[in-house]
């Protein structure tokens, strides 16, 4: 039937796709499972949009308590706050878990042009450096723009002060500078490190952030100069001026403080030894108010179990939040929270960190089986309608880390496609770039995630 060939062929081909579909697209019966948590997860968004009431509280908490960095007086009142509003919020086993934190302390600082033309510098010492002497150090100064131009520089670092001058590409690729440059150019005899700041050009605004030292080499001092700065020195060393520098700095570690990880839950109705852990880290670095890192993961993983309570959810797991202490110079409250928890992690169902910010929520990472991402991708379906339903290809956290790897649990992070890194670790970490509407989607979409994994009959694998 030769007039019929032409016909089927076209049939056939209207019924082939080019190239064939990936196998994590999901599928429309995939999500027929997901029918009886329609109903929840509508009530939770449509109670999420409905206010800006976990944008108040993050406010609320930025402004108020400001920065709070390890040791420091701020952090620790704003756990005790924190504990007495979850209560009223309704969640319960609210209670802190004591974690022995660093206390570093970054004193008076600064750093200057003294010659050809005295003048000052913008600076942020980095955090974890030691400090210089009471009248600082000068000493000529030697940029270079990589770990290969330091080692081709080996004979003329001796007695310098050394500038890494690294332009921000991804924050993974130039933080490394940042936490081994000062070991790398100690290791050659510079008495100081300079960092051109981690993230992009923002108005001449430097970032901190920690450094390791490593083993066996001088502790020198370390800090961050702005993008904009480091240009210029750069470009006045290439004309070949000889710029002297001064920098003085009264960072110092003090002995180690209490500091305490909060937690606070919605206790599982069938299942409540089984946990579903949400959480972000309520330390921040010293300037800034820590709203964007992390106070916005903290309030969107709290608010989302005061959604739950809110429209009278009860999952079958346990979920639980928990605000970690000390992420940012230590990442003691991690290592303490799997290390009070290890008899339990096994019943650990899956661990959320958000830490990215809350600006322009896009979905989730996930670490795990493939299993259990078809599952993520499924529930992710839930989100559309507030554009949440994206799942990336990895997610963790620097807290849910340790007991992670301890046990091997599921884990997840919130993603986001905002300006994260711009005023990431600055002073202007405050809560006015943070948009309302951001924190109430981060919060929907993680209180729909959590309550689908802990409610649904069968375990997250
Ligand atoms: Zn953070």
């Amino acid at each position: 039937m030769p007039i019929l060939r032409p016909v089927i062929l076209a049939l056939a081909l209207a019924f082939i796709q080019f190239p064939p579909p990936a196998v994590d697209v999901p599928r429309r019966h995939a999500t027929e499972w997901l029918a009886p948590y329609r109903d929840a997860a509508s009530r939770l968004i449509g109670e999420a949009v409905a206010s800006d009431s976990a944008w108040q509280r993050l406010a609320l908490l930025a402004d108020t308590y400001g920065s709070r960095l390890s040791g420091s007086p701020n952090l620790e009142a704003a756990i005790r706050w924190a504990v007495e509003e979850m209560k009223r919020d309704g969640l319960e086993n609210v209670h802190t878990e004591p974690v022995k934190v660093p206390h570093w302390v970054r004193g008076r600082e600064s750093l200057e042009i003294v010659g050809p033309i005295p003048q000052p510098l913008v600076m942020l010492g980095l955090g974890n450096s030691a400090g210089t002497t009471a009248t600082g150090i000068e000493a000529d100064l030697l940029v270079v723009r990589s770990f290969e131009e330091l080692d081709a520089a080996r004979d003329r670092v001796k007695g310098k002060i050394v500038l890494f001058n690294v332009p921000f590409t991804t924050y993974g690729e130039t933080v490394r500078f940042r936490a081994t440059g000062p070991s790398r150019a100690a290791a050659l005899g510079a008495v100081a490190m300079l960092v051109r700041a981690v993230g992009p050009a923002g108005l001449r605004t430097p970032h901190t952030g920690a450094l390791t030292y490593a083993d066996g080499q001088p502790q020198i001092p370390a800090a961050a100069v702005t993008a904009e700065d480091a240009a210029r020195l750069q470009r006045m060393v290439d004309r070949g001026t000889q710029v002297r520098l001064k920098l003085m700095m009264e960072a110092r570690f003090l002995p180690d403080a209490d500091s305490f990880n909060i937690v606070g839950e919605i206790r599982g109705r069938e299942l409540p030894n089984e946990v579903v852990v949400i959480g972000g880290h309520f330390d921040s670095w010293d300037v800034g108010t820590g709203a964007t890192d992390d106070g916005g993961g903290c309030i969107a993983t709290w608010e989302a179990l005061r959604l739950m309570k809110k429209v009278n959810l009860r999952p079958r797991r346990t979920v639980r939040v928990v605000l970690w202490t000390n992420e940012e110079n230590g990442g003691r409250g991690g290592i303490a929270y799997r290390d009070q928890h290890l008899a339990e992690l096994p019943h650990h169902v899956m661990m959320l960190e958000s830490d990215s910010g809350v600006f322009r929520p896009t979905g989730f990472g996930f670490s795990g089986t493939e299993a259990g991402r078809m599952r993520i991708r499924d529930i992710a379906t839930l989100l559309a309608g507030i554009h949440m339903d994206a799942i990336g290809s990895s997610g963790g956290g620097a807290d849910i880390g340790p007991s992670v790897q301890q046990a091997g649990i599921p884990s997840m992070s919130l993603d986001g496609d905002g300006n994260y890194f711009l005023i990431h670790h600055t002073a202007a970490d405050t809560v006015d770039k943070i948009d309302p509407l951001d924190v109430s989607h981060a919060s929907a979409a993680i209180a729909v995630m959590t309550y689908v994994i802990a409610e649904m009959p069968e375990r997250l694998r």
